[in-house]
């Protein structure tokens, strides 16, 4: 699905998890190997994205009324040269909205699922030429739903963000590694750490 010289929001939510991380694996091409739980939740990413009705469902649980659902949707921006498949689009009282479902769990909202989805609101409004009115993380396992207002803030934010990520791929800066919690567990750590 992807398109030359065209991002995804798996970028954005790399990127923000880790700089270095991003780099190792899309400027320089190094997979990380799947582990046990990365392959539970793509076998789960695979069942969940089957089930249109199971949105409908949530939707109407939240008592959230519905005009229009898409589900499954590939959008694309030129402008911002991005393409990705959004989970579900729907409209309720003429209101774009951008629902994406996790089927792990969480009681917080992560920066890189938020800001994931937030790339995928300004393809959305490209490929419906309407603004998002909100983005939207549902974390099944736990039933968390996190809702945010898609403000002009985000907006420039999220687009800032995308031309950082074109930026990074087109000159191939290495990011300075920054120590944290997450390098315990990290397959990369031997590349920035020799560990
Ligand atoms: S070891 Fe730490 S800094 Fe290096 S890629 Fe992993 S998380 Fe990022």
């Amino acid at each position: 699905m992807e398109e030359e010289g065209y991002i995804t929001p798996i970028h954005i939510k790399d990127y923000i998890f880790c700089p270095s991380i991003f780099y190792y694996k899309h400027v320089l091409g190094i997979g990380e190997p799947l582990t046990e739980s990365m392959k539970e939740g793509v076998r789960e990413f695979i069942k969940d994205s089957m089930r249109y009705q199971e949105r409908e469902t949530l939707l109407n649980q939240r008592r959230i009324r519905v005009d229009k659902m898409l589900f499954g949707v590939t959008v694309s921006s030129r402008k911002h040269k991005v393409v990705g498949v959004v989970d579900t689009v729907y409209w309720s009282k003429g209101k774009l909205n951008v629902l994406e479902i996790k089927t792990t769990e969480s009681n917080k909202l992560f920066p890189d699922h938020l800001y994931q989805v937030a790339v995928y609101a300004l393809a959305v409004e490209e490929e419906f030429n309407q603004p998002v009115y909100k983005i939207i993380i549902f974390y099944k396992k736990s039933n968390n739903w996190f809702e945010k207002r898609f403000t002009n803030q985000m907006r420039n934010y999220s687009v800032k963000l995308v031309l950082r990520i074109h930026e990074i791929m087109e000159k191939g800066e290495v990011p300075e590694p920054r120590f944290s919690a997450k390098c315990r567990s990290c397959f990369y750590k031997r590349f920035c750490y020799g560990i």
